[in-house]
């Protein structure tokens, strides 16, 4: 982790990423006062963060992005290095050996891996997911046990809420943890849990009260289990339409015994702990997104000034430049919402409606780019030997996963109306 971590040492990101602000707008524009306090302008150590992941992305993710993508395995050597170069689990705490990064540093490294191929980033991505409810709601001791063994090792872990049965409706999972003494015993079925093959531990979303009446603040309850507790069946690797190297999986528990320290703040706090991750997990997901969509800009960027009909090139014609400027556009405001929302959160401001925004709309236009750079390839775009018919189908996840297109916008518009109602 040499090269980030040393930059790292001892500094917060917020107040760093303020001190640049403000001295950046006093160099480059002393007369007006109104410029300072705004500034689009990273620090020293955020360019750092983002052209150490876009090296690393475009020299050693994208030559190999193909292989993985048809062959499905778990890109190991990718996550090695990246967990070398200090470009994995950037949100573990200084106090337990992490960079103890903020949200929108972690966006830019995601953004980067995101170009190079989004399997591969979520694979990285799912660590972050996985370990959020602990950085969130983990006592120190649960956080230098289970984070600390992450700086020490590049192993994995993943965050187990989804069920067969449930997935927008969280409060509707059936996975039981019942009390016995200083232990709990778990009993249920997760599906379609990122990493669920891989991982080192889980975080684990279980009813914890058998009362169906009960509210879901109250009613559930947040673990970290470790992957190698009895009574743990994982199931076969799924084959998904794209991100195929990421390994995603269902997962029963079977009278799976956890010891109550590993309960994250206390019995039925789980939900909460499980949905607030999300403030700090979503612009992630979405600047992946915009990752993606940048890729199939530039790549289709690229060939449309290459390929030649009716004696110029196709770039030359109004309908197809007209195509690159509405996906310039859609990229460009993608990437400020997601900028935005980790901002926000980054200062302790509640981002709930900003997170939202960003991974609603971010999700939705790199599944819009992705498709506008196939029909910009023509025949080309549908085959498998050019970089776009992969993007168009690693897309379509980014509107699924981490909460669905449409419940991004019940949030959206619960946080707008409730505005009103304030
Ligand atoms: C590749 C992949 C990786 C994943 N990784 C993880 C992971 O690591 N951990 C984890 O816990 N989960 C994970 N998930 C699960 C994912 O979060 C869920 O699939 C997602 O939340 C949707 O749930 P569902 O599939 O049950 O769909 P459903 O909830 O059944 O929804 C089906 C459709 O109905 C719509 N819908 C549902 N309710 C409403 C409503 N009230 N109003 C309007 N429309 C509605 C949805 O938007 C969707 O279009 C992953 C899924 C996939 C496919």
């Amino acid at each position: 982790m040499a090269a980030l971590r040393a930059c790292r040492v001892g500094r917060s990101i917020v107040a760093c990423g303020l001190r640049a602000q403000s001295s950046h707008a006093t160099a480059t524009s002393p007369k007006s006062k109104s410029a300072a306090g705004y500034s689009f302008e990273l620090t020293d150590e955020q360019k750092e963060f983002q052209a150490t992941a876009r090296k690393f992305a475009r020299e050693e993710i994208i030559p190999v992005a193909s292989h993985y993508d048809v062959t499905g395995e778990y890109p190991v050597p990718l996550i090695k290095r990246a967990w070398e170069l200090g470009l994995m689990n950037t949100h573990i705490p200084e106090s337990s050996g992490g960079l103890g990064l903020g949200t929108f540093d972690a966006c830019l490294i995601t953004e980067e891996l995101a170009y190079g191929c989004t399997g591969v980033q979520t694979a990285i991505e799912a660590n972050s997911l996985g370990q959020m409810p602990v950085i969130i709601g983990g006592t120190e001791q649960q956080q230098k046990k289970y984070l600390g063994r992450m700086t020490e090792e590049p192993i994995m872990c993943a965050y187990c809420v989804t069920e067969p049965g449930a997935g927008s409706d969280v409060a509707s999972i059936k996975t039981r943890a019942e009390r016995k003494g200083d232990e709990y015993i778990i009993n249920g079925q997760k599906m379609w849990i990122t990493n669920g093959g891989k991982a080192n531990w889980y975080f684990l979303l279980a009813r914890s009260n058998p009362d169906p009446k009960a509210p879901a603040g109250k009613a559930f309850t947040g673990f970290i289990v470790e992957a190698d507790s009895p009574g743990i069946q994982i199931g076969r690797k799924e084959l998904n339409m794209g991100q195929r190297c990421s390994d995603t999986r269902g997962i029963v528990f079977e009278d799976v015994r956890v010891p109550k320290e590993n309960v994250l703040i206390g019995e039925g706090a789980g939900f909460k702990i499980a949905m607030g991750a999300f403030d700090k997990t979503r612009p992630p997901v979405a600047a992946g997104a915009v990752g993606l969509a940048q890729r199939a800009l530039d790549e289709a960027t690229k060939y449309a000034m290459e390929r030649k009909t009716f004696g110029k090139a196709i770039a030359e014609h109004q309908a197809v430049s007209f195509m690159l400027a509405e996906m310039a556009l859609k990229v460009e405001l993608s990437r400020l919402a997601y900028q935005r929302a980790a901002w926000e959160v980054d200062v302790g401001r509640r981002n709930t409606y900003y997170a939202s925004i960003a991974k609603a709309y971010a999700g939705d236009i790199a599944n819009q780019v992705a498709a506008d750079a196939v029909q910009i390839f023509g025949g080309n775009g549908f085959n498998s030997e050019y970089p776009v018919e992969k993007l168009m189908r690693d897309a379509k996840i980014y509107q699924i996963y981490e909460g669905t297109a449409q419940i991004q916008r019940i949030i959206i518009v619960r946080e707008h109306i409730g505005k009103f109602k304030a």
